[in-house]
């Protein structure tokens, strides 16, 4: 599989000196961030729910294959048609094949992070189809020649509205325009047309809820909506952990979700989907297809870091990582940013080619404070790294040097010694003003900033003294 992961410094250098790109990273910040942190108070018992949230979620993996059934068997008698895919190419045949069933021409489509994986508008158009994203950050990626996107729930957050602007103006051949809601507006045009000629439409799955065969939808632009009730066709495309057992525990991880991702109490728009219209409706869709895809979930289910499927693609770990935050998301190279990006990444891809994904986390845990389900995203990302290292996958001097340090570290006597001798070097790095620029290994310490020498005693020298009952005083 062709991924840029393997890049993930060389991008993460280039985005840290894009100075649109970091002005814009500190809009999500501010957006994001604060307004999740209003928006949990208005619970009683926010913590309580993001148990709820986790015993859910853990409770549709550990029986996933029971939930499966019963979904395929609930989603069968209200008449959809339920498919598994097994590889991102068996996903677009899929697709290709249920458009030639049904004489499709045009498909519009509403966000589908699975559908990033197996690149499905590339295949669609390559069957000689037209596809239109209806969501307006994915229609802004893709008329921008398939861009990829940076963000879970806000693939186009990286641009700015000068550079949306400026694409519209040049894509639409339109006047440019000044205002987000002029450009929204804008957009809207188009995609209407859209809604009203597509022949099937495509969309993601939040959940797929086993007990009743249906499939929900979060947004807030209602394209949603229109993408899954005007076209005659609708395909959902989920993953096998989108599972939920019932609809009450839809009813509870709706009270995280909006929350936890934009700060809402709830969406613009929940769609609940079951089936195709029935004899003498007149809303729905002719055929309902369902397409669930592993594509190396199951390796996850069975691995050491299956608490990553809990995810509900919130995006809140990414919104509160300090190196999302300052490298954004297209540094990570393939479909998941931020921190859940670099657990799920290595594991659908191969560690091999993501090497640095787990290593793109400063372990302050932040994002396994704020993950609704309470997934301990840096516990699996620490063991991503120890596999990297027992598999020899890190480069021969790191894999020397952390053999070194542990059999140092396994000596107390040489470790105090060497620690010593560490620390008295690092103080002749410095200069007057106790800052040391440069260093000779180890250079990315001080690439970026100056680092402060090592001040006052060290901790050894502090505790030898408190057990000799002389007090720590200050260090
Ligand atoms: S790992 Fe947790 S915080 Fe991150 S997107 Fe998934 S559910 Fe949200």
């Amino acid at each position: 599989m062709q991924v840029a992961s393997m890049h993930f410094k060389e991008r993460a250098h280039e985005k840290l000196n894009d100075e649109v790109l970091q002005g814009n990273l500190v809009k999500i910040k501010g957006k994001f961030v604060a307004k999740r942190r209003e928006s949990i108070l208005e619970l009683d018992d926010f913590e309580g729910t993001r148990d709820a949230g986790k015993a859910i979620r853990q409770r549709a993996l550990d029986d996933l294959d029971v939930w499966l059934e019963l979904f395929e068997r609930s989603a069968t008698e209200r008449g959809a048609t339920v498919l598994f895919a097994q590889t991102p190419a068996e996903i677009n045949k899929l697709v290709l094949d249920i458009a030639a069933r049904h004489g499709v021409r045009k498909i519009i489509k509403s966000k589908s992070m699975v559908s990033e994986e197996s690149a499905l508008d590339h295949a669609i158009e390559s069957a000689g189809l037209t596809v239109v994203e209806t969501d307006l950050g994915e229609y802004i990626l893709q008329i921008n020649d398939y861009e990829p996107p940076s963000h879970i729930i806000g693939p186009a957050l990286h641009k700015s509205k000068e550079e949306v602007a400026e694409l519209f103006h040049r894509k639409h051949g339109t006047p440019k325009k000044d205002g987000i809601e002029e450009l929204c507006l804008e957009a809207r045009g188009i995609l209407r047309e859209h809604y009203l000629t597509a022949d099937m439409g495509i969309s993601g799955g939040n959940f797929f809820v086993a007990e009743t065969g249906s499939v929900v939808l979060v947004t807030n632009e209602g394209n949603a909506t229109l993408t899954t009730t005007l076209p005659k066709v609708h395909v959902a495309i989920s993953g096998i952990e989108k599972i939920v057992p019932t609809l009450e525990d839809v009813a509870t991880l709706m009270r995280l979700l909006p929350r936890s991702a934009t700060g809402q109490s709830i969406s613009n728009y929940v769609d609940l989907l079951t089936g195709p219209k029935g004899d003498g409706e007149f809303h729905g869709v002719d055929h309902m297809y369902f397409i669930i895809v592993d594509s190396g979930r199951s390796e996850v289910l069975g691995s050491d870091v299956r608490e990553a499927l809990r995810c509900i693609r919130c995006g809140a770990c990414m919104n509160h990582c300090p190196v999302y935050q300052n490298v954004g998301g297209h540094s990570y190279g393939w479909v998941y940013p931020g921190p859940i990006g670099s657990i799920l990444t290595p594991m659908y891809v191969g560690l091999e080619n993501a090497l640095d994904l787990p290593q793109a986390s400063t372990m302050c845990n932040q994002c396994g404070v704020v993950c609704p389900v309470r997934i301990p995203l840096p516990d699996l990302q620490r063991k991503l790294r120890e596999r990297e290292f027992a598999e020899d996958l890190r480069p021969w001097y790191e894999r020397t040097g952390l053999r070194l340090w542990a059999w140092v570290a396994q000596r107390p006597a040489l470790y105090a010694f060497a620690a010593k001798l560490g620390v008295r070097f690092l103080r002749t790095m410095a200069g007057s003003d106790g800052m040391i620029r440069k260093l000779p290994i180890g250079a990315g310490w001080t690439m970026g900033r100056d680092m402060p020498a090592p001040e006052g005693r060290t901790f050894r020298e502090l505790y030898a003294q408190r057990k000799a009952g002389g007090g720590g005083g200050r260090a």
